[in-house]
């Protein structure tokens, strides 16, 4: 997190001092050392909001492509006068991105504090817990694009079409917009879609336990502290699940029957 991997420490200090190791994955989800530039990741409420952002975006970012989600903001928007698909979309991002994130880490902080019987404030403990939904946001995202770059990888034909036309060259013809989209959706990539879902839990619910157990060396106090960060980690999954499982609308491409 402090490196840049610039490389000149080792121009800088080239006596075998500098090294570059390999740590285990995850590692710094919940080890909280010091770090000479951030400081302790504990103490960093910021990179805390943003995690919380990111991971929670992940499941926003994806349910606004699916029918459902579509279906219903339409049908909540034609309920307005002027009807306004704008201010719909608007308002379930900020829910979905500011409310939702601070209701349940601020309830899940207030649990764990008190299951945990913590003296450091509720802030402290949403922070610290926070970092236990990296793998699990990372594992959405990657469901999300893995999908769209599996049905949607021949949009690298009119993207080279288009690249070489902006050249000035016509061998390739012109861009087939309609091309880029949508293949098939394979029975398998759903499946692979929940097993990347799956593994996000799994390193999500143990990077919490690992920063529990930092607060405290009793594997029972460590579990009563985990509790509420498990459910939550464990209501976006299924939240994931049920994405993963409804029609995707491919918005902003063209049908190749059009
Ligand atoms: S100087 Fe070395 S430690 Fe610092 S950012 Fe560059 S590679 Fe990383």
């Amino acid at each position: 997190m402090d490196c840049t991997f610039c490389l000149d420490c080792i121009h800088a200090c080239p006596h075998d001092n500098i090294g570059i190791l390999a740590e285990p994955p995850g590692n710094e989800l919940w080890h909280d050392s010091f770090r000479s530039g951030l400081g302790r990741f504990g103490k960093r409420p910021d990179l805390a909001a943003l995690i919380v952002v990111l991971a929670f975006g992940a499941f926003v970012n994806a349910a606004g492509m699916v029918a459902p989600v579509l279906e219903w903001r339409d049908q909540v928007a034609s309920l307005l006068r002027p009807r306004s698909p704008l201010l719909v979309t608007s308002l379930s991002y900020v829910f979905g991105l500011v409310v939702l994130p601070v209701l349940m880490v601020g309830i899940s902080a207030a649990l764990c504090r008190w299951f945990g019987q913590l003296k450091v404030s509720r802030l402290e403990v949403a922070t610290r817990f926070s970092y236990a939904l990296v793998p699990l946001g990372f594992s959405m995202w990657l469901a999300h694009y893995g999908f769209h770059f599996v049905t949607s990888f021949d949009a690298v034909t009119p993207a080279l079409q288009r690249f070489a036309g902006d050249l000035g060259s016509a061998i390739l013809g012109e861009p087939a917009w309609a091309r880029a989209c949508c293949r098939p959706v394979a029975d398998w990539l759903p499946r692979l879609e929940i097993l990347s879902l799956d593994v996000g839990l799994l390193l999500s619910l143990y990077s919490g336990y690992r920063i529990a157990l930092t607060q405290s060396e009793r594997a029972s106090q460590a579990l009563k502290m985990l509790a509420p960060w498990a459910l939550l980690i464990v209501l976006l999954f299924a939240a994931g699940v049920w994405i993963v499982l409804q029609p995707m609308q491919m918005r902003g491409t063209l049908s190749a029957a059009g």
